[in-house]
C-alpha cells in the first residue's frame, strides 16, 4: 500500500484562468531583445479579445481541473474580461463571470470571484487615456455601473454553494483614484475582500508618481484601500515606506513567483515583508505553471537569494506550506481554522519525497516537492 499523508490543499489567491491558453504561444520569439511585460500584455489582449462565454468556460475548466489535480483547494479568480469585444455588455452583464464560476463548480474547485474594475488605458497629461481596442471589453463607464454588476453577481452566487464574491480594482493605472475609494467603501460595507495588482512593473510606479505624486501603495493607503480585507498582488518594487504601510494596515501580499519570473517582473523581497510582519499568500496568476509546490519553492528560494543565507522564509515560519494556506484562505474571505479547509492526499513514495523523515515533511513541501506528489483531488466543501 502506498505511504501517504494528508496536507491542507493550497489556496490559489490570484488567478486569471483564461491566460492558461497563452502557454507556449506567449513564448514565441517576436519581441527581440526588448520583449517584456508590455509586449506579453499585447498578446494577452489578443487572446482575451477572442473569447466568448463558451470558450471562456472551456479554458477555465482546463485551468481549474489542473489546479484540483495539483493540490489547490480554492481559487481567487481575478476576473476582468466582462463585456463583448466592442465593450458593450452581454444581455446578462455577468455572463462571463458566470462562465468561470460554472467551470470551477464542474471541476469541484471552490471559487471566490473577484470582479475587477477597469476604466481606462492609463493617464497622461492631466487626463484619462482611452482604452485601447483590446481593453474595451474590460471597461465600465463609471464606478456605479461596475458596483451594480458586482451587486448582481453577489445575488447570483448566494444560492450557489462553493461560489463566493469579493471585489477588485485591476490596478491604479486602470482606474481613477475615486474608484479606489468607492471600491474600498463597498468592500467594508459588505464585509467582502478586495484585491488589486500593484508594484509589478517599474513603469507603473513612474506613471503613478506622475499622476498622483506618490507610489501605488501610498495611493491605496490614502484611498482607504489597504486593510485586513485587502490584498496587494505582486508588491515587488517597494520602498521601506510602502512596506510599513502594508504592515501597519495588515494588508496581505499575494506573490506569484512563476508568473513574475516568466514576465521578467523582478522578485518579491520576501524577507523584508516577513521581517515587517506582512502576511504572504501565493497565486498561479498567468497559469504558466499550475503547481503550488513550485510557487512555494520559488518563494523560499528567492528569500534565500535575497539575504544570501539558507535561513529564509521557511526558517522564519517553520511550516511555510501551512502559512501560505492560512494567509491564502483568509485573504479570499474563506475564514476559519486551517483544519476546516480542504485537504489533499500526497504520495510519500513519489520520487520527490521518497525516503524523507516524516518529521521533515513541512520542510520538504517547500523545497523539493512538486504537484506530481498529489494523489487525490481535494474535496469541495
Ligand atoms: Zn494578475
Amino acid at each position: 500500500m502506498t505511504a501517504r499523508a494528508s496536507i491542507p490543499a493550497m489556496a490559489n489567491a490570484h488567478s486569471h484562468a483564461f491566460q492558461r491558453a497563452l502557454r507556449g504561444r506567449a513564448e514565441r520569439p517576436g519581441g527581440g531583445r526588448d520583449d517584456d511585460f508590455w509586449s506579453w500584455r499585447t498578446e494577452m489582449f489578443r487572446l482575451a479579445g477572442a473569447l466568448d462565454p463558451t470558450t471562456m468556460r472551456m479554458v477555465a475548466r482546463e485551468a481549474y481541473d489542473e489546479m484540483v489535480g495539483a493540490g489547490y483547494g480554492a481559487v481567487g479568480e481575478f476576473h476582468y474580461v466582462h463585456h463583448q469585444p466592442d465593450g458593450s455588455p452581454y444581455p446578462e452583464p455577468n455572463e462571463m463571470a458566470h462562465a468561470v464560476a460554472e467551470a470551477a463548480l464542474e471541476a469541484g474547485l471552490r471559487i471566490v470571484l473577484l470582479p475587477a474594475a477597469y476604466h481606462r488605458g492609463g493617464w497622461s497629461a492631466g487626463s484619462d487615456v482611452a482604452p485601447a481596442p483590446g481593453q474595451r471589453r474590460f471597461c465600465d463607464p463609471d464606478v456605479e455601473t461596475f458596483l451594480a454588476r458586482v451587486e448582481a453577481l453577489r445575488g447570483w452566487a448566494a444560492s450557489r454553494p462553493g461560489v463566493s464574491v469579493g471585489i477588485a480594482a485591476h490596478s491604479v493605472r486602470a482606474v481613477p483614484g475615486g474608484w479606489l475609494e468607492a471600491i474600498a467603501e463597498y468592500s467594508e460595507r459588505h464585509g467582502i475582500v478586495r484585491h488589486i495588482h500593484a508594484h509589478e512593473q517599474r513603469r507603473e510606479l513612474q506613471e503613478c508618481q506622475a499622476e498622483h505624486g506618490c507610489s501605488p501603495i501610498q495611493l491605496l493607503e490614502r484611498a482607504g484601500f489597504l486593510g485586513e480585507r485587502a490584498s496587494v498582488v505582486h508588491g515587488i518594487h517597494v520602498s521601506p515606506e510602502d512596506v510599513a504601510l502594508l504592515a501597519q494596515s495588515s494588508t496581505t501580499v499575494v506573490s506569484c513567483p512563476t508568473t513574475e519570473g516568466n514576465l521578467g517582473d523582478g522578485y518579491l523581497p520576501a524577507m523584508t515583508f516577513a521581517d515587517a510582519g506582512v502576511p504572504l499568500a501565493i497565486g498561479s496568476d498567468s497559469q504558466v505553471r499550475i503547481d503550488p509546490f513550485e510557487e512555494a519553492r520559488e518563494l523560499e528560494t528567492g528569500s534565500r537569494r535575497e539575504r544570501q543565507l539558507r535561513s529564509g522564509l521557511l526558517a522564519a515560519v517553520g511550516d511555510l506550506w501551512a502559512e501560505l494556506c492560512r494567509n491564502g484562505y483568509r485573504c479570499l474571505g474563506l475564514d476559519g481554522e486551517l483544519s476546516d479547509q480542504p485537504t489533499v492526499e500526497i504520495d510519500l513514495e513519489h520520487p520527490d519525497l521518497r525516503g524523507i523523515d516524516g518529521a521533515d515533511l513541512p520542510f520538504a513541501l517547500a523545497t523539493c516537492a512538486s504537484a506530481g506528489v498529489v494523489l487525490q483531488p481535494p474535496p469541495l466543501k
